[in-house]
């Protein structure tokens, strides 16, 4: 069984899938974290991206593997664990411009599918209930406020010690969304047979039961 969950940056799409599958004994796929992977590369080899032939070059060196250890998705680039590496908000930012590319598009999608032919998964992205995964049998759109968001991150990064500027933050979300669903390609929108969850007035824990309920009622 397939269940996609898309919606925009900050909607706590990671979070709860990952709890929901935890409860279902699904395996948990952030496709997010393979396009912050190529990111980062893209980044560390101050690659070109508006450059074709220095973007098909880079990506032909690119090898993403995604490991599960006890359920937790590591993933990497050739030997290297990136897991950790992939979540500042620079690279972030990149994966953003960079999965607006058809061929960084075009080199995740199977490797996305593969893992979702061979596994029950719930798997969270931009275009998974879209474009990857048209036939899973359930897909969500989790949103939030863009103001709700911009709280949550705010919080987190203050969490790990950091002085965040909310207007930055809520600002740089803003361009977010605006680039994910305005990009010729597999753009962020809800599938037509989705489920909107809203999330701004929900806890974690009722978004997950949420979503069991919803898993319980696929026939
Ligand atoms: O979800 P996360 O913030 O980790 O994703 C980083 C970026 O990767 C997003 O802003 C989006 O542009 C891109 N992405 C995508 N398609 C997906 C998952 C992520 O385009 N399925």
């Amino acid at each position: 069984m397939n269940i996609a969950i898309d919606g925009p940056a900050g909607a706590g799409k990671s979070t709860i899938a990952r709890l929901a599958a935890k409860e279902l004994d699904f395996i948990y796929v952030d496709t997010g974290a393979m396009y912050r992977a190529i990111a980062l590369y893209l980044l560390d080899k101050k690659t070109d991206i508006d450059n074709e032939d220095e973007l098909k070059n880079a990506l032909d060196q690119i090898h993403i593997n995604i490991v599960y250890e006890s359920g937790v998705q590591h993933v990497f680039l050739d030997l290297q664990d990136v897991s950790t590496e992939i979540r500042s908000e620079k690279v972030g930012n990149m994966a953003s411009k960079s999965s607006a590319l058809k061929p960084v598009r075009e080199k995740l999608l199977d490797l996305q599918r593969d893992i979702a032919k061979k596994n029950n998964v719930i798997m969270d992205g931009r275009d998974i209930g879209t474009n990857i995964l048209p036939d899973a049998e359930l897909k969500i759109y989790l949103t939030a406020s863009v103001d709700v968001r911009a709280k949550r991150r705010f919080d987190e990064l203050k969490l790990h010690g950091e002085e965040p500027d909310l207007d930055t933050i809520r600002k740089g979300i803003e361009q977010r969304d605006y680039q994910d669903m305005n990009r010729d390609i597999a753009p962020l929108k809800q599938a037509e047979d989705a489920v909107l969850i809203d999330s701004s007035d929900m806890s974690i824990s009722e978004v997950v039961d949420r979503i069991i309920e919803l898993k319980n009622q696929v026939k």
